[in-house]
């Protein structure tokens, strides 16, 4: 698949996430104007409420909704088909009153995103064989490493919608219960292993009741976010077993501001790996569920530069984001429209292909070294961490801008008293 062009010149350049075959929607702001839905076109966003009158050959009520673009979701897949259909007719090379659409674009650079749509519920998977072998292998070794449910079901755990924030807010270092192995009784103290989680978020669109099929599930899911599911690793060891983590993982989750849609990222799908037990028929691919998404991850200290510490590919996935929304239901759960599913880790084979410092480090005893001659275990105060993430096709890339967030202090737990 090639370029398809757009009379905005920075949509037609190799580099930018955001070519003609994109259209990623978000929201955003300008100055203290209220929010808007936006489309990214190369450098710009497009207010698409000020151009759906006069271009737009049909009426959209959803590009008022306050929420995001919940509204768009609910309104199905013929309504998602026409209208990307329709935007992307208006912002095409040649579109006759490019004009006076282009009065209505805003620079990259002078608008606030926002959270792109209201999170109803998130979920958070275990999907990475690479990821799942590393972290068993650490707590369990390697003989052991996969839990022996793995190879069968795409292992997860119901999250918090509350926490989930968009990408550029700070997250602020947890306080939480912890036990070291050495300590005979638990303490209360801030976290000092605190983690990232490489992740891809997959967004339902069409929401179900009951069990539905891997095609269904596929059918249902709107789009896609890169993902950082902020982990602390101390209170996580303490906290999950046996029922998973809980207090480690809701502090914050990040999600990248731009949603991709499904059909943005078709001309990229692939097959999940081969299978070592076939799986049950509900959860049996049937045509290529995954996508081939190359996703890196830098580091950024205080008074650092940024630098690359991992890179992978969504395409090293076991499970399908539509295997896991299938396994989801099989119990009769419903599934909401805004329901947001994390991947899981996703690390790949070799040692640079880790998503999390858990594994990049071995668990804290193989230190990185940045440029500075600083060392790192786990995340210091002030580090920032982005993820990018992109499909490349032959002449652009589908991207999904960047999902990153910095480390804040907590000298004092706040509302917090305990005695020690
Ligand atoms: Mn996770």
């Amino acid at each position: 698949m090639t370029l398809r062009r757009s009379w905005v010149a920075s949509a037609n350049s190799e580099a930018t996430d955001f070519p003609l075959n994109n259209l990623a929607y978000g929201v955003f702001s300008q100055g203290s104007n209220p929010r808007r839905l936006g489309v990214a076109i190369g450098e710009k966003v497009l207010d698409v409420a000020a151009i759906a009158d006069e271009h737009l050959p049909f009426a959209c009520p959803w590009l008022s909704d306050q929420r995001g673009w919940n509204g768009l979701m609910e309104a199905g897949p013929e309504a998602w088909e026409q209208f990307r259909a329709a935007i992307s007719r208006v912002l095409a090379e040649g579109y006759s009153e490019a004009a006076s659409v282009a009065q209505h674009l805003y620079s990259m650079h002078e608008v606030e995103l926002h959270l792109p749509f209201a999170v109803t519920e998130y979920t958070d998977f275990y999907a990475s064989r690479d990821h799942a072998f590393n972290v068993g292998t650490m707590f369990r070794g390697a003989e052991n490493a996969l839990p022996p449910n793995w190879l069968h079901i795409p292992i997860g755990y119901n999250g918090r919608a509350s926490s989930v924030v968009v990408s550029g807010t700070d997250v602020v270092r947890p306080w939480g219960q912890v036990k070291g192995p050495d300590d005979a009784l638990p303490r209360f103290a801030l976290s000092r292993r605190f983690d990232i989680e490489l992740e891809i978020g997959a967004i339902v669109g069409t929401p179900s009741q009951g069990p539905i099929s891997v095609d269904q599930a596929d059918a249902n899911i709107f789009g896609y976010v890169l993902l950082n599911d902020w982990s602390a690793r101390d209170i996580q060891a303490w906290e999950y077993q046996p029922l998973g983590p809980f207090q480690s993982k809701a502090t914050a989750t990040t999600i990248s501001p731009w949603i991709v849609t499904k059909a943005a990222l078709e001309p990229f799908r692939c097959e999940t790996p081969e299978r070592e037990f076939e799986l049950l028929p509900h959860l049996r691919d049937t045509r290529p569920m995954l996508y081939d998404i190359t996703l890196q991850v830098t580091l950024s200290p205080n008074d650092g530069r940024e630098e690359v510490i991992a890179q992978t590919n969504y395409n090293t996935m076991y499970y399908s984001a539509a295997q896991q929304l299938a396994h989801h239901t099989t119990c009769g759960c419903p599934m909401r429209s805004g329901d947001l599913l994390g991947s899981g880790t996703i690390s790949g084979p070799e040692k640079q292909n880790r998503g999390s410092l858990l594994e990049i480090t071995w668990g804290g005893k193989e230190p990185i070294t940045l440029e500075s001659g600083q060392t790192r275990s786990f995340l210091e105060d002030g580090d920032r961490v982005t993820f990018r993430g992109a499909a490349k096709g032959d002449g652009f890339r589908i991207g999904f801008g960047i999902c990153d967030g910095t480390v804040i202090a907590n000298p004092q737990p706040v509302e917090v008293t305990y005695s020690d």
